[in-house]
């Protein structure tokens, strides 16, 4: 049975100017510290990155880009690559997340292309998967799960893979306080883990990380991350302040 170190990411969305980014990445790192029992990311606006990096200098907080665009070069005004993301000190970048794929087109598509690309760059890809509400009324809830996964990891080896991590988020449960009870988040994370396996390989689905996004709170995460297959969460509105992160972090204390 592989371990799997918990991974805890915050992501900012459109919040926090540099200056506020800055000043609170200095909050964090010292209320979180030099040593956590869990991995620990945050993800500011594209315009921060590189400040932020600086200021988490020495800080085991990693910093990731929002989203990234699949090419390398070129003429695509307004866009930025992975190696541009890598060479502000990130380390990682999430993909996918609903609100790029709710509001600005994205698809398992170019969720695949952007995964190839920050792969290459040597960024750890954080890819957000989930079902609307619609959805699991309908019933279609692995249905639409298993495609996303299979679609958006099309054509990549187990090697390749090793370092993806996947977050369920359920689109109803981002930024509406109705988190998904633990019953549903550990049926679908073992079915993901399943799907996976199915798909790739045994080995690499045991190894994988499954973080868990939708309303988590100080309150609720110690309940997810009991759950065996929960590796973590992605955060957002509760990752906008010291102490609600810090508490999430420092859920197991
Ligand atoms: C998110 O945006 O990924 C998210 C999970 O948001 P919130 O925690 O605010 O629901």
């Amino acid at each position: 049975m592989a371990t799997r170190t918990p991974l805890i990411a915050g992501n900012w969305k459109l919040h926090k100017d540099c200056a506020e980014s800055v000043a609170f990445a200095h909050e964090l790192k010292s209320a979180i510290g030099a040593d956590t029992d869990v991995d620990v990311m945050v993800a500011p606006t594209f315009t921060a990155l590189y400040p932020v990096c600086e200021a988490l200098k020495g800080s085991p907080i990693a910093v990731a880009a929002q989203d990234m665009f699949w090419e390398t070069k070129g003429a695509w005004t307004g866009e930025i690559s992975a190696e541009m993301i890598r060479s502000c000190g990130c380390t990682h970048v999430i993909i996918g997340h609903s609100e790029r794929r709710q509001y600005f087109g994205e698809t398992d598509e170019t969720v695949n292309a952007k995964l190839k690309s920050a792969l290459e760059a040597g960024l750890v890809p954080v890819v957000c998967i989930g079902e609307t509400d619609e959805e699991r009324k309908q019933g279609k809830t692995f249905e639409v799960l298993d495609t996303q996964v299979k679609m958006g990891l099309k054509g990549l080896s187990a090697e390749e893979l090793a370092s993806v991590v996947l977050a369920y988020e359920p689109v109803w449960a981002i930024g509406t306080g109705n988190t998904a009870t633990p019953d549903m988040v550990q049926e679908v994370h073992a079915f993901l883990r399943k799907s996976v396996a199915d798909s790739l390989q045994k080995e690499l689905a045991n190894a994988m990380r499954i973080l868990y996004g939708g309303s988590v709170k100080s309150g609720n995460i110690a309940e997810l991350m009991a759950l065996e297959d929960v590796d973590g969460a992605l955060v957002g509105g509760a990752s906008l302040d010291t102490e609600s992160f810090s508490g999430i972090v420092r859920y197991k204390r």
